[in-house]
């Protein structure tokens, strides 16, 4: 399973976009974002309010490797 993560959007847009982590790495995002887990502190409702959209190069990555684990 993958998880996401609330982060900084890499595509220069401003605000909040959710990443995918990467599968053996849970500090790597599918993009190559490195998150500190430090710098997010717990709270479910803090984050369902940060953001709801996606960031699209997670998004890509993502299919390819589901197209790649299907093949
Ligand atoms: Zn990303």
């Amino acid at each position: 399973m993958y998880e996401m993560r609330a982060g900084p959007a890499t595509t220069g847009s401003s605000g909040l976009v959710w990443h995918v982590l990467a599968k053996d790495d849970a500090r790597t995002t599918l993009c190559g974002r490195q998150l500190s887990p430090q710098a997010q502190p717990p709270g479910p409702a803090r984050e369902e309010a940060t953001t709801e959209r996606y960031c699209s190069s997670c998004m890509t990555a993502f299919r390819e490797t589901m197209e790649t684990a299907t093949r």
